[in-house]
């Protein structure tokens, strides 16, 4: 098991050389947050190519609940790679997608028939959810969150609430998107009834919810800050849907895959989402991602109504079926919940004597901290979080920030971490908070 060890300073000579590289053949446009070049990726490390060892406590965004560079995922893969890389499901079918289909059909929570329909990002993923409960439901609008993030196509764009950087500049967006205030506690001056009240009001005030074909909504926000949705808002709001002929789109592409200390978030809600959409930590950081839902919904729209080149690539469904399947063995929700323990107990410690530290909240590994600058005002304290963050990043650990503000330090750590490594992490950022 390794642990931090850096041999340079950050970036290292041979990143450096990499970055002016990079600078001049790649727009800006794509973000980084560490300026390294990655050798190697191992459990929870990750190797640069000047030999420094980091701890990832970002997890490929996420993407690496089942650790980097997983030994059976990367036998999967390598064995299905030997076989056959790509036909085009539409063209010729393989195994592996109907097994996936099979598999996701039954860890997903309802107990309902299922059907799965393979694709290639989360963006996609939610993209598809919407056609399909807009074929089904034969209704336009579509119902989003503030502080929500769908990813990057017009769509789904659209649907994401943050200006800077994901909306500025790229209008026109699509139409009939409609925009919910999300449950978020902290920073709301109404409790949980008022917010429940200010979501039927809401039915009044916008749209009419029988033009409504679908709500999508992530459980627990991921780039809006690891806010927790109230469970009695989630049940409220799945029950006027259920009342209206509204589909509920889980978005679980962040908090799926063993994050919140259950296979998925959902299960923490006690309901049945009519869609579920995944990717990130789906196929161990291949890209896949996938719509499941009530069969007869699925079903809905006609033949070559949805699919694509690539979805449902057979080596990604290979790496996704090995994921899950590591993700069982290891039992890593269960991991998850005992990281989350470890990460939300230090973090409350620091805040006791930290004044910059405004909210701690979470569920099982999906943990945030968010920073202000006065606990009174609540104003986002946004420079210091991405000092903290770049400062983590120079001493060995690779965090990432959200929120709306990018005053949230979020953890991703995979949740094969050992204790020790978990604890070494945390001493680094100790410090750096402190400092
Ligand atoms: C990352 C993310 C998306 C978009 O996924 P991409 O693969 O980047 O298109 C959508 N929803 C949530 C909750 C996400 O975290």
């Amino acid at each position: 098991m390794q642990m931090i060890s850096l041999k340079t300073p950050i970036p290292g000579p041979k990143s450096q050389a990499l970055l002016a590289r990079r600078k001049a053949a790649v727009p800006q446009g794509p973000f980084n947050i560490a300026p390294i070049f990655v050798e190697r990726g191992e459990g929870a490390t990750v190797i640069d190519v000047d030999g420094n060892v980091f701890l990832d406590f970002s997890g490929g965004l996420g993407s690496l609940n089942a650790g980097h560079a997983n030994p059976k995922v990367v036998e999967a893969v390598t064995a299905q790679a030997r076989k056959y890389l790509h036909t085009c499901f539409h063209i010729a079918q393989y195994e592996p997608y109907v097994a996936l289909a099979e598999k996701l059909n039954a860890i997903t929570p309802g107990k309902f028939v299922k059907k799965t329909l393979l694709l290639n990002s989360g963006a996609e993923a939610i993209e598809n959810a919407v056609k399909i409960a807009r074929y089904y439901t034969k209704r336009s609008a579509v119902i989003g969150f503030e502080h929500g993030f769908t990813g990057r196509t017009l769509l789904t764009m659209t649907l994401t609430s943050k200006v800077m950087p994901y909306k500025f500049g790229f209008g026109p967006f699509a139409p009939e998107v409609y925009r919910l205030p999300y449950p978020y506690t902290y920073r709301s001056e109404l409790d949980e009834n008022g917010m429940i009240e200010q979501m039927h009001e809401f039915f009044h005030t916008h749209v009419d919810p029988k033009q409504v074909a679908c709500v999508v909504m992530e459980l627990i926000l991921g780039e809006g800050g690891f806010v927790v949705a109230p469970k009695a808002y989630v049940q409220a709001l799945a029950k006027f849907c259920k009342e209206n002929g509204i589909l509920f789109v889980a978005d679980e592409i962040q908090s799926g895959f063993a994050r919140t200390g259950r296979m998925f978030a959902a299960e923490h809600y006690d309901f049945e989402p009519e869609l579920i959409t995944m990717a990130k930590s789906l196929a161990g950081g291949m890209p896949l991602s996938a719509v499941t839902g009530r069969a007869e919904i699925m079903d809905s729209v006609h033949v070559g109504g949805l699919g694509g080149t690539y979805g449902g690539n057979p080596v990604a469904c290979a790496a996704a079926l090995a994921t899950i399947g590591e993700m069982e063995r290891m039992n890593l929700p269960a991991r998850a919940e005992k990281i989350g323990e470890i990460l939300r107990n230090r973090a409350l410690a620091w805040q006791k004597k930290h004044p910059l530290i405004g909210d701690v909240r979470g569920l099982g590994a999906m943990v945030a901290i968010e920073f202000v600058k006065d606990r009174q005002t609540k104003e986002p304290a946004k420079e210091f979080t991405v000092k903290l963050v770049q400062s983590c990043v120079e001493n060995g650990v690779i965090l990432i920030y959200a929120g709306t503000h990018s005053n949230a330090l979020r953890y991703l750590v995979p949740l094969i971490i050992t204790d020790e490594q978990l604890d070494e992490g945390l001493d680094v950022i100790e410090k750096q908070l402190f400092a």
